[in-house]
C-alpha cells in the first residue's frame, strides 16, 4: 500500500517514523513542511524537515523530539557569550547541518536534492521531500502585529494572541520535485498529528490540489495539544479546540479520521461529516506506540 504522509515537525514525525517502520522504502513518502524555515546567525534552518529526518534516521533526542540525540551546545553557548541571539537553540551537532545545508542552497543546489543527500548519508532509506524549493514563511498575525514564525514560536513562546496566518510565497510555489508524482501514485495520504494551522495548512496550500482518500490523526486529544500551541491557536481564534475542530478543519478533503478514546464522545459527529472514523490510542508516549498507531492506521485505510 503506498502512502504519503504530511508531517510538521514533532508530532509528524512520530507517526512518520511508524511508518517507516512498518511500509518498504518504496511505499513511504514523507512531504514536509518548510513553513517555518528560517535564516540566523547565517545559516538556513529548516527545523521540521530535520526533526522528521532525525527521527527517521535513530538521531533525535528522545526528551525533546527535536535536535540531536548526545548534543552538546558548546557553540551556542559562545555566540551568546560573544553578545549574539541564542533564543533559538542550535546544539553542535545540528549546527554541522545547517552548515553543510547553507553551503549547498548558496551554490545553487536546491532544497529537496541536499535533504535527498542528506537521508543517504543518514540512511534514511524511506523518501523525505520539502513541499517545496523555493522559500515559503509562515507569518502569524497576533494581537502585537505579524511575526515570523520562529520569532512567534520560540522567541515569543506563542505568547502573542494569535490572529490568523499567512503563508508567504506558498501561492506561487511549485511543489518539490517528486510531490506531485508521489501523491498521484499513493493509494491514500495520512495527515499526521501535527498543526493544522502551521504544519498542516502551508502544505496544502502548496500542492493545493490532492484526489485521493485522505486520513488525518488528530494532533488535539482531550481538548489539549499533546506539545506545542495548536489548542491555543483555536482557542484565540474563537473555534473551541477538540478533534472535531480538527476534523473540521480538514471536512473539505477528509475521508477517515482518527481520534483518540479519550474523545470517543465526537465520533457520531465527525460521522455526520460522512467521515470514516477510527478510535484508538493515538499518544505516542514510547517508541513502540508509533508502530502500533501507525498498524492501526494502515488497517483503517486498509478496511475501506
Ligand atoms: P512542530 O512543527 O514541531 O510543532 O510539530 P507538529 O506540527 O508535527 O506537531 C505538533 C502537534 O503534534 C501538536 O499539536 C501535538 O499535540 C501533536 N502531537 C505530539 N505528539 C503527539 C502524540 O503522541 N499523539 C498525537 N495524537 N498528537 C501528538
Amino acid at each position: 500500500m503506498k502512502i504519503v504522509a504530511l508531517a510538521g515537525g514533532v508530532g509528524g514525525a512520530k507517526l512518520a517514523h511508524g511508518l517507516a517502520q512498518i511500509l518498504p522504502p518504496e511505499e513511504l513518502t514523507v512531504i514536509v513542511n518548510t513553513g517555518d524555515d528560517f535564516e540566523h546567525l547565517g545559516l538556513y534552518i529548516c527545523p521540521d524537515l530535520d526533526t522528521v529526518c532525525y527521527t527517521l534516521a535513530g538521531l533525535a533526542n528522545p526528551e525533546t523530539g527535536w535536535g540531536r540525540v548526545g548534543e552538546s551546545w558548546n557553540t551556542i553557548a559562545n555566540v551568546e557569550k560573544l553578545g549574539g541571539p541564542a533564543w533559538f537553540r542550535l546544539g553542535d551537532q545540528d549546527i554541522a547541518t545547517h552548515l553543510e545545508r547553507t553551503r549547498r542552497l548558496k551554490e545553487g543546489q536546491p532544497l529537496s536534492q541536499v535533504i535527498r543527500d542528506f537521508c543517504r548519508a543518514w540512511d534514511v532509506r524511506h523518501t523525505v521531500l520539502p513541499m517545496c524549493d523555493s522559500p515559503v514563511r509562515t507569518m502569524v498575525d497576533t494581537d502585537e502585529g505579524e511575526l515570523a514564525f520562529q520569532e512567534y514560536f520560540v522567541h515569543r513562546r506563542c505568547e502573542p494572541i494569535v490572529k490568523g496566518f499567512r503563508f508567504d510565497g506558498a501561492e506561487a510555489a511549485e511543489p518539490a520535485p517528486g510531490v506531485r508524482e508521489a501523491l498521484e501514485s499513493a493509494d491514500a495520504i495520512v495527515f499526521c498529528p501535527s498543526n493544522p494551522w502551521v504544519s498542516i495548512d502551508p502544505i496544502l496550500r502548496v500542492v493545493k490540489k490532492i484526489n485521493k482518500p485522505v486520513v488525518a490523526v488528530s494532533p488535539i486529544i482531550g481538548g489539549k495539544t499533546v506539545k506545542g500551541p495548536a489548542a491555543k491557536m483555536y482557542t484565540e481564534l474563537g473555534i473551541e479546540p477538540s478533534a472535531l475542530a480538527v476534523a473540521m478543519h480538514y471536512r473539505t478533503i477528509l475521508t477517515g479520521f482518527v481520534l483518540d478514546n479519550a474523545d470517543l464522545k465526537y465520533e457520531e459527529e465527525i460521522k455526520a461529516l460522512q467521515v470514516k472514523t477510527l478510535v484508538t490510542d493515538t499518544l505516542m508516549n514510547q517508541l513502540t506506540d508509533r508502530a502500533r498507531l501507525a498498524t492501526d492506521v494502515l488497517h483503517f485505510i486498509g478496511s475501506y
